[in-house]
């Protein structure tokens, strides 16, 4: 499991779904996740550096910064067990605009779960985005982060990234509709 979280961040990062160290990815293990560390570029992250919380988010300090939005999705929505944070570009042109992604694609209410909310504001980091991340996503499988970014829920990562990648494409196409 460390391996494949190792692998799709590299794949986050190949496809343009964020820079740098940015987003963070995270599996089910047991009673806890496994979540990638703070601030470690995607090229260099290696297996053992991926950090083991457990679902309050206690376990090792060098958690990535939005640690807090995952647990509170495992917390509520216990048949997740992957979850992907990211900054796609054209998810993030709807994530300023406040605007929800409509299915306007087929492919948007089978993949996604249909129509994704963009969740309210709320300062990255912090337990309120926890809250309005979790509140936002519903009962669905994908949510916008206001002036922020994406997350996208499945049974594993291959699922999780598929999410992200069909969002993406969606939000492209209402962009330039
Ligand atoms: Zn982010």
């Amino acid at each position: 499991m460390r391996q494949s979280l190792v692998d799709h961040g590299l794949r986050l990062v190949a496809g343009g779904y964020v820079v740098g160290a940015d987003g963070n990815l995270s599996v089910r293990d047991g009673e806890g996740l496994l979540i990638t560390p703070s601030r470690v570029a995607y090229d260099r992250l290696q297996p053992g550096q991926v950090v083991r919380l457990d679902l309050a988010g206690a376990g090792d300090p060098s958690r990535s910064s939005e640690w807090a939005v995952h647990c509170a999705v495992y917390r509520s929505r216990p048949e997740v067990r992957a979850v992907i944070h990211a900054h796609p570009v054209f998810a993030c042109v709807l994530a300023v605009r406040g605007e929800v992604l409509e299915a306007l694609l087929d492919e948007v209410g089978p993949v996604l779960g249909g129509p994704v909310a963009v969740a309210d504001y709320a300062p990255s980091g912090s337990a309120e985005l926890a809250a309005a991340a979790v509140a936002g996503l519903g009962s669905r499988h994908a949510v916008i982060l206001a002036n922020h970014g994406t997350v996208t829920v499945g049974v594993d990562l291959e699922e999780a990234f598929y999410r992200l990648q069909v969002l993406e494409r969606a939000a492209q196409v209402q962009v330039l509709r």
